[in-house]
């Protein structure tokens, strides 16, 4: 998995359950986005709402799906 192909989640948006730290998107799809932890140390990864991050779900979630959904060759 290539850094060109996760999006940065800013702290104040959002950050992880485990450990309150940096998320990454790495995948998204019509209702969810996959983020993984950018800390070594926790690594945890799951799915959250697409608007998890406060921004209504305008900002990341269209940047995931047309990163990821064009990676995929949709
Ligand atoms: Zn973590």
């Amino acid at each position: 998995m290539s850094d060109d192909y996760t999006i940065p989640v800013d702290l104040k948006d959002g950050c992880c359950r485990s450990c309150g730290g940096e998320l990454r998107i790495f995948d998204a799809d019509d209702c969810i986005l996959e983020v993984e932890c950018a800390n070594e140390e926790c690594l945890d990864a799951y799915s959250v709402e697409p608007d998890a991050f406060g921004d209504g779900g305008i900002t990341y979630w269209p940047r995931a799906m047309t990163l990821f959904c064009d990676a995929a060759g949709e």
